[in-house]
Formats: C-alpha cells, sequence, structure tokens
C-alpha cells in the first residue's frame, strides 16, 4: 500500500536552508512515527532509495533525487522524570532544536544553553553530535529510540552506542541504517554553566549568570552578530570541519605560520578551517550566485538563485586552495544529495 501523505515530484527548494532548487520523485511529510516507517517499508518493497531530512540545515540538494525524501515532522516532548535537580527530557524528532533549548532553559534546567540558535531538529542533532561553545549534544545525552532499518523493529541506543565524536557519531557511519524517532538528554538545575570559550567568557566578564536563559540569550547575540541568518542569506552553517593534524604536521606548519590558529584536542592538534580559508583570501568572495560570507569564511552563502553544483564547485576550489597552500585536506561538513555529487578528488 503507498503511504499516506505521498508526494510525486516534490520541490525541494523549502526543505534546505542552502534554499538550492532540487525536486523529489516521492516526498513523505511524517508527522507521527507510524507515518514515517510505512513509508520506509513501502520504499524498500519499490527498491527506491531514501534520504531522510530534518530542517536541512546541514544538507546541500545538488540534483533532483529519484526516491524517497522522508521529511522528519514529529513533534512533542515530555518530562519523563524529575528527580531532585535532574530532570530527564524526551523530544520527538521533528522538534525544532533552538526552541527546545528555549524551553529547556526557560524551565530553569542547565546542559544545552549553549547551543542556543542552531538550526535544525531534534532528530538530527545525534548525528553529527552538535556542538558550539565548549558544549556538545553527548554531554547531555542519555539515549535516543531509532526504527533499525536493515532489522526492521525499534532499538535504543544509548551514549555508548551512539559513538560520538567532534561532529560525528556512529550515525555518519550507517547511514542508511537508523531513523532516529525520539531522544533523551539529562538536564540538572546546578551543573556549572561552561563560560570557558572566548566570546562567552568575555561577555560574562568572570560574572556567574542569573539562569540557563541568560546564557542561551548571550549565546544567541554572539551567534547573531558573525553568522548569517539563513532565512536572509541561505547558508549551511560552518561548510567544512575545522580539521586535525598530528603534532609532528602542526610543528611544522607552526615553523612556517607562526599566526596559524590551532588549538589543542584529544589525538593531535585542531586547526581552525575559517582562518585557513581566509589566509587564502576568499572571505567576502562573491560571484553572480554564491560566495563566501564577508565576516565568516567558513560559511558559504546562496546569494541568488545558485544552484547545489555551483554552491559545490565552489567548495571545491577552497577545497583545492588550502590544500596547495597548506597541505590540509579540509572536509565538508554538510551531506550532499544524492551523494553521488560529492566533492571529488583533490586536485
Ligand atoms: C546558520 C547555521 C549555523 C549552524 N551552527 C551549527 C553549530 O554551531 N554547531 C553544529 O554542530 N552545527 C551547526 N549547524 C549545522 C546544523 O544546524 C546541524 O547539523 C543540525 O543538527 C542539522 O539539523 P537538521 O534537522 O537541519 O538536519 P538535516 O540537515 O535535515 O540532516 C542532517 C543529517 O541528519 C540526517 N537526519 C536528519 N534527521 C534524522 C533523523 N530523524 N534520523 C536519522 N537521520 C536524520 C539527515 O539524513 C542528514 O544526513 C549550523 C547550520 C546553520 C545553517
Amino acid at each position: 500500500m503507498r503511504p499516506r501523505l505521498l508526494v510525486e515530484n516534490a520541490d525541494l527548494q523549502s526543505l534546505s536552508t542552502m534554499a538550492t532548487p532540487a525536486r523529489a520523485r516521492y516526498l513523505v511529510n511524517a508527522g507521527t512515527p507510524e507515518d514515517a516507517c510505512q513509508a520506509l517499508s513501502w520504499a524498500s518493497r519499490e527498491g527506491l532509495p531514501v534520504q531522510v531530512v530534518g530542517g536541512g540545515s546541514n544538507l546541500i540538494f545538488c540534483d533532483d533525487f529519484p526516491g524517497l525524501v522522508l521529511h522528519m515532522a514529529l513533534r512533542g516532548k515530555r518530562w519523563e522524570a524529575v528527580n531532585g535537580d535532574e530532570a530527564t527530557l524526551m523530544l520527538a524528532a521533528g522538534e525544532s532544536w533552538h526552541q527546545s533549548v528555549l524551553y529547556v532553559a526557560g524551565a530553569g534546567y542547565r546542559g544545552i544553553e549553549n547551543l542556543a540558535l542552531i538550526p535544525g531538529t531534534a532528530g538530527a542533532a545525534p548525528v553529527q553530535n552538535i556542538g558550539a561553545y565548549g558544549v556538545e549534544l553527548s554531554d547531555s545525552f542519555i539515549s535516543l529510540l531509532a526504527w533499525d532499518r536493515q532489522a526492521g523493529e525499534p532499538v535504543t541506543l544509548d551514549r555508548e552506542d551512539c559513538r560520538f565524536g567532534y561532529r560525528d557519531s556512529l550515525f555518519k557511519h550507517e547511514p542508511e541504517r537508523y531513523l532516529i524517532l525520539e531522544i533523551r538528554l539529562r538536564l540538572s538545575r546546578h551543573r556549572p554553566f561552561e563560560l570557558g570559550y572566548g566570546e562567552l567568557a568575555q561577555w560574562f566578564d568572570g560574572r556567574t549568570p542569573d539562569s540557563p536563559l541568560e546564557v542561551a540569550q548571550a549565546v544567541m547575540t554572539v551567534r547573531r552578530r558573525k553568522l548569517p541568518d539563513p532565512e536572509q542569506l541561505p547558508n549551511t552553517g560552518s561548510f567544512f570541519k575545522n580539521p586535525v593534524v598530528t603534532v609532528a604536521q602542526w610543528e611544522e606548519l607552526r615553523d612556517q605560520w607562526p599566526d596559524m590558529v590551532a588549538y589543542p584536542t584529544d589525538g593531535g592538534v585542531k586547526l581552525a578551517a575559517g582562518w585557513l580559508i581566509d589566509q587564502c583570501g576568499w572571505k567576502g568572495y562573491r560571484n553572480r550566485t554564491v560566495g563566501v560570507h564577508h565576516r565568516q569564511a567558513l560559511v558559504l552563502i546562496n546569494h541568488s538563485g545558485g544552484n547545489g553544483k555551483q554552491v559545490l564547485e565552489l567548495a571545491r576550489r577552497i577545497r583545492d586552495d588550502v590544500l596547495e597552500r597548506y597541505g590540509v585536506l579540509l572536509e565538508m561538513e554538510p551531506g550532499v544529495v544524492p551523494s553521488a555529487c560529492g566533492l571529488g578528488s583533490p586536485v
């Protein structure tokens, strides 16, 4: 049986914050787990490829998709356990992440206030273990409920199962396997605030904030100063991950480029991709359709009606320039749909 709510030849442009034009052979806007699972079973019976989409803030549509796009619109949130100062919150996959942060912080619970204003849905947050200002989703994560497409059954995955890393998780390594239906977070009224990150540290200047909502509001102000709003200037946030190099590599780079911005991290040194791109002269670059943001070199912008191929061509040129100058290969953060479009091998 065909899924409820099936749309044929659907326009995808409004489903991605980069707003590139593309169509899907089929689209389902799933409002319940049953809608979502039924659509997946149907696609599997029909032998169709499936692309799951939340808020589309970490995806670039670069061509028409020949299968089913499953848009996760499941709503709902529930406090499941409130135990003294600790609480467990369930968020359905389609809940807005940012609105959930405000809801939690407004209720006086701490843990995710630094992640305010990150676009997208709660269900996508574990996929790249979203992070900002020294905090990652994994710091508050308990577990999630997913539909295991391989086994054809629901499964609960805890923090360890999800194998979280820097912008990384199990779901990036097995992209076709799990459909995340809901996530569970542990929050606390007394967890210390994380205010060590430069701009937040400056904002509070040694003062203890009155509430998690105050921290969330400070994060929003700081972010708005430097990151373009996708509603005004279509973009997908950071386009490249900050590359991690070995200490030996870093020492060689530092000898040649003493100003290079870098931070120690587990297993090496993390370079600031925005700095590398800026030094190659790309900040503020703009052609007829696409460009690089004038304040943040890590953000690629679709200025006026650019398509996915134009965005990826610009990204490829930036990546190749950085590789040639610094010998460091930048890796894209957003996914590309269909995946075959990609950036291709370096020159
Ligand atoms: C202006 C801007 C600022 C940003 N800032 C940050 C930041 O500070 N830190 C950060 O980490 N990220 C940031 N991002 C990236 C992005 O917001 C996050 O990656 C976010 O979690 C993506 O959520 P989404 O719902 O839009 O996911 P989508 O873009 O729709 O999907 C992303 C991936 O997750 C998969 N997916 C989505 N939902 C599900 C589900 N229910 N089950 C299984 N797989 C699913 C998709 O298939 C895709 O592979 C920013 C983006 C923008 C545009």
